[in-house]
Formats: structure tokens, sequence, C-alpha cells
């Protein structure tokens, strides 16, 4: 292998890298903070600034992260295909 070969297939090296420590971290911790709240857990009200529960997370201030959907889809279409 060149030097223009080895030096053309370091992006794609670069972007598995990239991908599979993304999946390993959603792996790991699935939960990530939520973006909304800001790990409050609680969003004010456009009118009156009343206080409640943050509809994208729940109140809990954590959401499952992209990549661990991706994970759970593909366990479940592999359980589904084990029956
Ligand atoms: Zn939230």
């Amino acid at each position: 292998m060149d030097s223009l070969a080895m030096l053309a297939s370091l992006p794609c090296t670069a972007l598995i890298l990239i991908t599979v420590g993304y999946l390993t971290v959603c792996a790991v911790s699935p939960f990530g903070r939520c973006r909304a709240c800001h790990t409050t857990g609680r969003t004010r009200s456009r009118l009156g600034g009343i206080r409640r529960d943050c509809r994208h997370c729940a109140g809990t201030g954590l959401r499952i992260r992209y990549g661990r959907h991706i994970i759970n889809h593909l366990h479940d279409e592999y359980e589904a295909g084990k029956r």
C-alpha cells in the first residue's frame, strides 16, 4: 500500500473509529442529559411562566441516546428473528 492510498483510507478509518466509539458509549451509558430542560426535569410554559414536567424527558432530566435507540431496535429484530 503506497502512502497515497494510506492517506485516502484515513477518513474511512476515522469514521469507523468514531462510530464504534459512539456505540460503545451508548452501550455503556444509554442515557444522556436532556437538552430541553438542562437536566432539571422542569420547563416553563410560555404563558404565565408555570413550571411543569419536561415533555421530552417526562421530568427525569435524562433522555435515551440516539445510538441506544439503534441498539435497542437491532436487539428487538434479533429477538424477533429467533422465534
Ligand atoms: Zn427534559
